[in-house]
């Protein structure tokens, strides 16, 4: 059996007397591209705070490649759900794309400017980043996220405010980068079919643990009703 690349093991995520994640253990293999499915308020965001080293586990353990998650930060694209700022901010694209490495613009560009190739954005790259649309934008921070060749990807509904062909876009990016790069990609989406198609795995989690396998195996009616309760459709669950 293969070694889990990235670990997490017995984690309980709290907020105030509220329970978040409730001792929730679960391994995910290099190179797999993963996608983690719940229903709303299940835990998925604050999961994956802890992957890409937001927080650090109080209770419980989570690790990648051996480290701590904090060590591995510069390893990890991230792509919040929610990324708010002020629009007013006279900030560039390319300029908001080098902030993710404390870089000056001339020693970046060559790579700001193949990210943005790729989420198909290079014509913004002088344009003012409040100025762009909602899906616009959310290129933009997967742009940011593929900057230097990262070991791990991890996408919180990363569709979210995108129109239908340009979350394929996001998909087949993330399928190519895996295929070229070997990056381990996790990815929460609320669209099943898309899921089915992309995934190699699915971690069902509802605070805990659901159930973990391959699409063919979890996105049956049954495990779906189990996960997301009797009034949920099969394929779109919000
Ligand atoms: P998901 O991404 O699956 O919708 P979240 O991880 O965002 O779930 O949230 C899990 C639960 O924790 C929800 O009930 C949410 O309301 C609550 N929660 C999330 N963030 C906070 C916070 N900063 N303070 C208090 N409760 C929070
Ligand atoms: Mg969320």
């Amino acid at each position: 059996m293969k070694k889990d690349y990235i670990i997490v093991n017995n984690l309980t995520h709290t907020y105030g007397d509220f329970v978040a994640l409730n001792n929730i253990s679960f391994g995910i293999t290099k190179g797999d591209i993963v996608a983690i499915i719940g229903p709303n308020g299940s835990g998925k965001t604050t999961l994956l705070r802890y992957i890409v080293g937001l927080i650090s586990a109080k209770k419980g353990v989570v690790s990648v490649g051996g480290k701590s998650p904090k060590d591995m930060r510069k390893h990890i694209g991230y792509v919040p759900q929610h990324f708010t700022f002020d629009r007013t901010i006279p900030i560039t694209v390319q300029e908001f794309m080098a902030l993710e490495s404390c870089a000056k613009i001339e020693h970046e560009c060559k790579n700001i400017k193949k990210a943005l190739r790729a989420v198909g954005m290079q014509k913004f790259a002088r344009q003012k980043l409040g100025t762009l649309s909602g899906g616009q934008f959310q290129r933009v921070m997967i742009a940011r996220a593929l900057l230097h060749e990262k070991d791990i990807l991890v996408f919180d509904e990363p569709a979210t405010g995108v129109d239908v062909a340009g979350e394929q876009t996001i998909y087949d990016l993330m399928k190519h980068i895996n295929k070229e790069r070997g990056s381990t990609c996790i990815i929460v989406s609320h669209d099943l079919s898309i899921v089915s198609s992309y995934v190699n795995t699915v971690i069902c989690i509802n605070k805990t643990l659901v159930c973990q396998g391959s699409p063919e195996k979890v996105i049956t009616p049954k495990k779906l009703k189990a996960l997301f309760g009797a009034a949920t459709g099969v394929y779109h669950s919000h």
